[in-house]
């Protein structure tokens, strides 16, 4: 088995587990966020800085990397951890997600996804196992299944019909899968809003044993509500002894309230992406820098934060960078919110270990205010 997924506690207050993975690259603490790294790389942040704020774990995305610069090219490399000087670990997605979003430039059978490229239009095919193979070489410690992700608001008919392709493409995906002592392929299980089509899908995927398992098909627009109710009664189906993972889900709130309901482990593009267009996330609430009441603020984005960001540079200046289109800007605001996210994610972890979760919830959100 490429992992080991330990369950240290359950927190007295909610339904939130402390627990540990270990993995060929060292061990993730759980519940954890991880930072987004589409490109084999964390947009504006080196390696050493993810190391910094601690970053336990990186995600990073097959169907990006398979197109530019090829999984062949990064296996040559030596892997994606050599390629990029990541020592830690690594998960890979199956490019599923990507594929499913490209609209009128794909076509789904049974046998797998046709698509044409996003960047030069070139015609490609992916399957189940064409996505393994890629994972494969790209030798990340936890892969994940090649899944439909169905489209909110959609038919029950579709979800259902799409929800067991899924399983199907998740036996194949364990057929292919070469490596399973090196890496830990999770299967993702699908099913929309409705209730009994997520039971029959958990079933059919826990069916197939995997070593950890993810909630797919949400935060893709229902409102969170719907998403909390889905989560309330999806992870009771899950196994209490292997990881589960809430896919594409990295609001401070919806990070709280997936681990109370839980789940152990995150990913989301939005820290990064809120951070370039000069939006902080911080212990007070949003920070929008651009905005001309900071024009001549002198005082850290977070008061109470102890990133380097915070440390040496005041609102003013991460301003007057952004406004001069200075690239110092993304890598400023970057590092903090992921250095937030992670130390939201360590609080809540301390808060698992002394069951007081809800309690935690409570004062986070009296200073962050409701509005995310
Ligand atoms: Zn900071």
């Amino acid at each position: 088995m490429a992992i080991k997924y330990e369950l240290i506690k359950e927190c007295k207050q909610s339904g939130a587990r402390l627990g540990r993975i270990q993995t060929p690259h060292g061990i993730i603490e759980t519940p954890i966020f991880m930072p987004v790294g589409t490109q084999a790389t964390v947009k504006a942040m080196t390696p050493e800085e993810l190391k910094d704020i601690d970053a336990q774990i990186i995600l990073s995305n097959t169907y990006h990397l398979y197109l530019r610069p090829g999984h062949r090219l990064v296996e040559k490399a030596g892997g994606l951890h050599k390629f990029m000087n990541w020592d830690r670990p690594i998960l890979t997605d199956s490019g599923g997600f990507q594929v499913f979003s490209l609209g009128d430039l794909r076509k789904i059978t049974e046998e797998g996804v046709e698509f044409r490229s996003h960047l030069d239009g070139s015609k490609h095919f992916l399957s189940p196992e064409k996505a393994i193979e890629i994972e494969n070489a790209l030798g990340a410690d936890i892969i994940m299944a090649f899944d439909e992700c169905a489209p909110y608001p959609a038919e029950r008919s579709y979800v259902k019909n799409s929800l067991e392709r899924t399983t199907r493409w998740a036996k194949r995906c364990k057929e292919a899968h070469s490596k399973p002592d090196q890496q830990a392929l999770f299967g993702i299980i699908q099913g929309g809003m409705y209730k009994d089509l997520r039971e029959q899908s958990a079933k059919e995927i826990i069916d197939l044993d995997f070593p950890g398992y993810a909630v797919g098909g949400l935060s893709v627009g229902e409102p969170k509500e719907l998403m909390y109710e889905v989560l309330e009664y999806t992870t009771p189906l899950m196994p209490k002894d292997k990881p589960r993972y809430l896919m594409g889900v990295g609001s401070p709130d919806c990070l709280i309230e997936g681990a109370i309901r839980g789940i152990d482990m995150f990913d989301c593009v939005l820290p990064t992406r809120i951070a370039r267009n000069g939006t902080a996330m911080t212990s007070l609430g949003k920070v929008v820098i651009k905005n001309a009441k900071y024009t001549e603020d002198f005082s850290p984005l977070d008061p109470n934060c102890s990133c380097n960001t915070c440390k040496n540079y005041s609102k003013a200046y991460l301003r007057h960078l952004y406004k001069a289109e200075e690239i110092l800007s993304a890598r400023l605001v970057t590092y903090h919110n992921l250095h937030f996210l992670i130390e939201l994610m360590k609080n809540v972890r301390e808060a698992i270990r002394q069951d007081r979760l809800l309690d935690y919830r409570k004062e986070f959100f009296e200073k962050y205010g409701y509005e995310i």
